[in-house]
């Protein structure tokens, strides 16, 4: 039993860990094949090279590594159906027209009613970068006559580039800053001290006094591997700090111990001029920082909620397709994937975030909400192109999860579940494929440097 506080350690003697390692090793084929083998999800669109950094002048970090570029599609015939402009054209006619927002909440009726015959309501067009007042991204245009560049997942892994630098240290600095909540009457109820407050708990509440008994000699046993390995804390020290201000940082540094273990895992190696594991790359950024690894696997939690929690939604999702039989197939994935995630808060439990209903509560998930939009909006000063995709996309994955998590029934009653765009939805799911094969690599780091220290 393992208390997932913001100062708990990973241990490999924690039951939690292994749970969660082997519903990773049950349903990690599955996230694979959802994201790299359907053409809905290998795909995405967006605003790569047009948006400038919005707050410094970012000339000096740009990397020129080969690495670093994205291979875009060019030739409007590579693209799948799905996702040409072509297509997002004939969705655009008058029937499918998307009624504004305002107007929507004021019809109350089902938004399916508003458009054309088999049109759903994923199938239209976002015609700006209108921002929904529930969004915790900006959103990328998906608009058919707009600028967009389309790209295959596939074709621009995620992997080692070569950025580095004072760049890319000031994007993550950046990044970290936005934890600084200010808001004086953050609430402090959920005591940092209180398993039953954490959202991310995989055991639930009844064994929470164990499991603070575990926690102790955890906390004592990491303390000590720490001093011994000089090993650093990272973050802000959060022992008075509000639940929420914690699970901000989580997120964040779950994304970069993600980023830090792709980039470790396929590693160019400059001498050979081969790509595979570089075990120093792991030892040096992640294998004596318990902290970081613990922020991934609540990622993986978080991430796994918010897709569990789409099974409804997606059954009236149109996937847009034009083949019925791949739409079917896409969304039958989804469903079986979103059926194996243990349901219920077992895993991660959102609903004790954001709970003080008073004014204070409200002003905190605007606060939240704000400073996660910064977030994205920091990825256009990335000086990596194939980076600031990656980058992009994943502030758009874990966006999509807090939307999913606290926009869906946490509304006023009748109010409307907020929209989810294609992008965000393709967003989600290759974040949660991220996490999940960060997870995977890890498990092979591991065990290669147990290889190296037992030398068997
Ligand atoms: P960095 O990873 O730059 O970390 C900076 C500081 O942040 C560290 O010194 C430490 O104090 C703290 N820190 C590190 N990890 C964590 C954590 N998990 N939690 C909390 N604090 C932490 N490079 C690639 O090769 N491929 C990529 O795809 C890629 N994508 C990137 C995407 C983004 C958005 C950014 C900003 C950078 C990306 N980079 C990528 C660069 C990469 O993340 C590192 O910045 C670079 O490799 C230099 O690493 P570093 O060892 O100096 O420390």
């Amino acid at each position: 039993v393992c208390a997932f506080e913001p100062k708990a350690k990973v241990s490999d003697a924690c039951a939690s860990y292994a749970d969660l390692d082997q519903l990773n090793t049950r349903l990690h084929p599955y996230v694979r094949s959802l994201a790299n083998n359907t053409d809905f999800f290998s795909y995405y669109r967006l605003n790569l090279y047009d948006k400038q950094c919005p707050f410094w002048s970012d000339e000096n970090g740009l990397c020129g590594n080969i690495a670093c570029a994205v291979t875009t599609i060019e030739n409007e015939g590579d693209i799948p159906d799905i996702w040409k402009a072509e297509e997002l054209s004939r969705l655009e006619g008058p029937k499918a027209k998307h009624p504004p927002r305002k107007e929507q909440r004021e019809l109350q009726r089902p938004l399916q009613g508003e458009l054309g015959d088999g049109v759903g309501e994923s199938c239209v067009v976002e015609y700006d970068d209108e921002c929904d007042e529930r969004d915790y991204c900006v959103p990328e245009d998906e608009g058919a006559g707009t600028k967009g560049d389309y790209v295959s997942l596939n074709d621009n892994p995620e992997r080692f580039t070569g950025y580095s630098g004072e760049g890319a240290h000031q994007v993550w600095d950046a990044i970290y800053r936005e934890n600084c909540f200010s808001k004086p009457g953050a609430v402090k109820s959920q005591s940092a001290g209180s398993l039953s407050s954490d959202p991310f708990s995989p055991f639930g509440q009844n064994q929470a006094q164990a499991a603070m008994d575990f926690k102790q000699v955890m906390k004592a046993h990491d303390r000590q591997q720490a001093q011994s390995a000089g090993a650093a804390e990272d973050g802000p020290d959060f022992e008075d700090e509000c639940l929420e201000k914690r699970v901000f940082h989580r997120v964040i540094s779950g994304m970069h111990t993600s980023i830090s273990t792709h980039l470790c895992y396929d590693y160019l190696n400059q001498t050979t001029g081969e790509w595979g594991p570089n075990l120093q790359c792991y030892k040096d950024r992640l294998h004596r920082k318990p902290e970081r690894i613990s922020n991934l696997y609540f990622n993986y939690a978080f991430l796994l909620r918010a897709v569990g929690k789409l099974r409804d939604y997606v059954q009236d999702y149109t996937f847009c397709t034009g083949d019925t039989v791949q739409d079917a197939r896409t969304k039958k994935m989804i469903t079986v994937l979103a059926d194996a995630i243990p349901a219920g808060p077992k895993i991660f439990d959102e609903s004790v975030m954001f709970t003080d209903h008073t004014l204070t509560g409200v002003e905190l998930k605007e606060d939240f909400r704000n400073r996660f939009r910064n977030v994205s909006r920091i990825m256009d000063c990335v000086g990596c192109d194939k980076c600031r995709l990656w980058g992009k996309l994943q502030t758009n994955g874990f966006g999509t999860a807090l939307k999913v998590l606290f926009e869906f029934g946490h509304g006023d009653v009748g109010q409307e579940k907020p929209l989810l765009r294609r992008t965000e939805l393709v967003a989600l799911i290759n974040t949660l494929d991220k996490t999940s094969s960060a997870l995977k690599a890890l498990e092979y780091f591991r065990a290669a440097v147990e290889a190296e220290t037992t030398g068997v």
